[in-house]
């Protein structure tokens, strides 16, 4: 087959993951039925026909609206689609077509699910973090980047690094800087990326963090503090450590060998 049809394939495939990743992300924090009943509208509660629900497609035509009562989609169904689109053959470039492809593309599905509802909510579900633990240490059996026991450790250092972050800080502040849900969430990547993988994403977060935090402190005042979740940047830390850990961890002790 052709590359750049696999390529495409990978994207509608993609899509289709993404669509399902949005019903997901509405009804988990509400703990709902993933898959009864099918998607219907909010307001009119009219069911979404199969032609309504073509991910990115039917965004476009529909012009983000519900066809019936015309209330606005929101954008985020778009924005998840795409990236879950994207993330596909982004993989496949990386991996090829294995099983660290299948497995990697669910992690980064779980990420994105968790990224978009601790935007919503700030909170991060145990729902997917708990089980998330066990079957990321499973998947450190077939994967190249990890072993079983490096990943056992990432467990330990990726829950307990965030673990005495969390309690200095409150012990300092008397207030909670740091939500349990962050510290499963990083005990999890850690499992999935082996403990080394774990603090690069750590590292990547807490950068990226910073950044954005900073910029929305000078731009909306000091309270936007408290405003931002982790979990989003937890999650991009993953990815670039998955994707190009080994390189920034190579780049980072060179740097300490001046
Ligand atoms: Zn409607």
């Amino acid at each position: 087959m052709p590359e750049g049809l696999i390529l495409i394939l990978l994207f509608v495939l993609g899509g289709c993951v993404g669509s399902f990743l949005n019903v997901c992300i509405v009804r988990i924090p509400e703990k709902l039925s993933i898959v009864a009943p099918p998607s219907h509208c909010p307001k009119c509660k009219k069911p979404i026909a199969f032609y309504d629900n073509i991910p990115l497609v039917s965004y476009i035509i529909l012009g983000g609206r519900c066809r019936h009562c015309k209330l606005p989609i929101p954008f985020r169904y778009f924005v998840v689609e795409l990236l879950t689109a994207a993330v596909l053959p982004g993989l496949y470039v990386w991996s090829g077509l294995t099983l660290p492809l299948a497995l990697s593309f669910i992690f980064c599905a779980a990420l994105i699910v968790i990224t978009f509802i601790d935007l919503q909510l700030q909170i991060i579900p145990d729902i997917i973090s708990l089980p998330g633990i066990p079957l990321c240490f499973l998947c450190s059996f077939f994967v190249p980047w990890t072993t079983p026991l490096e990943s056992a450790i990432g467990i330990l250092v990726g829950g307990g690094v965030l673990y005495g972050v969390a309690a200095g800080y409150y012990f300092l502040r008397k207030k909670e800087g740091m939500g349990g849900g962050d510290i499963k969430l990083l005990a999890m990547i850690g499992a999935f990326l082996g403990w080394k993988g774990a603090l690069v994403a750590l590292v990547v977060g807490a950068f990226a963090g910073s950044i954005i935090g900073v910029m929305a402190m000078l731009l909306k005042g000091k309270d936007m503090k408290y405003a931002i979740p982790f979990g989003p940047f937890l999650s991009l830390g993953a990815l670039c450590s998955l994707l190009y850990g080994a390189e920034l961890l190579h780049w980072y002790l060179a740097l300490g060998r001046g």
